[in-house]
């Protein structure tokens, strides 16, 4: 049996409360103890209370000192594509002349240039990669991430990327929540109904059968799926017991926020162009919105979502990176919290 005790951390942060997504005020009590300590016994924590009474009940522990230290629980980042080949240095300078996210993808890049480098690495390569990410991540603070398919778009590249997902949750410290984002863009020389077909037919029964992803989520957006498809896709994966979230409002106000209260999504992802009226829609069908400031940020967008008439509506806003090699390369959540603060007039809380 093996006992820690941390002791006399400035702040530690217990976030004790409801379990269940916090809403309105409850967004900003963190259950923050004063000069706090904490027991842990055999990797799970026993007690939290204040340091003095936490040092009584320390016997022999090994004792980790946290003065001048915050001490809070790692953080759970709700949106990324952890698992993809290559960077997208090249969009990055396309954007800085001045080009569009639309632009860009026409001309070769976006998401379709990191679909190639991804179908032409192996598993293993792969694995290299996502370890190297992983990495970042739990620098960063963060140690529960939700992670995306979606750069490899044939059946076999989709599954390919899922099973590093599956290896990088039991090799790393890292816990991954599987995301199956097969609907993340058309390929090229297929139209996007038979791709849809191929989602559906093949790829689906196959994701589930095997037991790799624990969500379904589809890109629903001008020139990707639109609602109908989106809307098929997304009964489907319903019917095969996946629990789903959709990528909506990011560019354009295209009725996914609505799609995602009528399939009562776990989440609604993105929602940069989410109005009052979607806002109230998500509240209606109880869809928790995932708001992503890096990567308007990347992007060089000023147009954030609207965080507070969110929280206001009484919707459980969460933030996320989005990590991915175009429109997001950070893996930081202290950076994306920054943004909230500074750019969406969040509180730090
Ligand atoms: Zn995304």
């Amino acid at each position: 049996m093996k006992l820690l005790a941390v002791l006399h951390a400035s702040q530690l942060v217990t976030l004790a409360g409801p379990k269940r997504a916090r809403t309105g005020r409850e967004l900003s009590e963190l259950a923050i103890i004063p000069d706090g300590g904490m027991l842990i016994r055999d990797g799970g924590i026993e007690t939290v209370g204040p340091s003095n009474e936490i040092e009584n009940e320390a016997g022999d522990a090994e004792v980790i000192d946290a003065r001048g230290k915050v001490v809070l629980p790692g953080f759970v980042d709700a949106h990324t594509h952890l698992v993809f080949a290559g960077n997208r240095l090249e969009d990055f300078e396309r954007r800085a002349r001045g080009d569009s996210y639309e632009q860009i993808a026409r001309a070769g890049g976006g998401i379709w240039s990191t679909v190639e480098k991804t179908r032409a690495a192996s598993e293993a390569d792969l694995l290299v990669e996502a370890k190297k990410h992983a990495d970042w991540f739990l620098r960063g603070g963060t140690t529960t991430v939700e992670s995306k398919s979606g750069y490899g778009l044939t059946l076999e590249d989709e599954l390919k990327i899922l099973r590093v997902m599956r290896r990088l949750s039991k090799e790393t410290p890292l816990e991954i929540v599987p995301t199956f984002l097969g609907a993340h863009a058309v390929p090229r020389k297929m139209n996007a109904d038979e791709y849809v077909d191929l989602v559906i037919n093949e790829m689906l029964p196959q994701v589930t059968s095997d037991n790799l992803a624990e969500f379904c989520d589809v890109f629903c957006e001008r020139n990707y799926f639109n609602v109908e498809q989106s809307r098929r896709i997304l009964n489907a994966a319903k019917k095969g017991g996946l629990k789903l979230r959709i990528h909506a409002d990011q560019l354009s106000s295209s009725g996914a926020a609505r799609l995602a209260a009528e399939l009562n999504a776990t989440t609604a992802d993105h929602l940069e162009k989410t109005d009052e009226q979607g806002i109230k829609v998500l509240k209606s069908g109880g869809v928790q919105p995932v708001l992503l400031p890096g990567s308007v940020y990347a992007l060089g967008s000023t147009c954030y979502p609207r965080a507070r008439e969110m929280i206001e509506g009484g919707l459980a806003v969460a933030i996320a990176t989005d990590f991915n090699p175009g429109s997001s390369p950070t893996p930081s959540m202290p950076m994306i919290l920054s943004l909230a603060c500074t750019q969406m007039k969040m509180s730090p809380a």
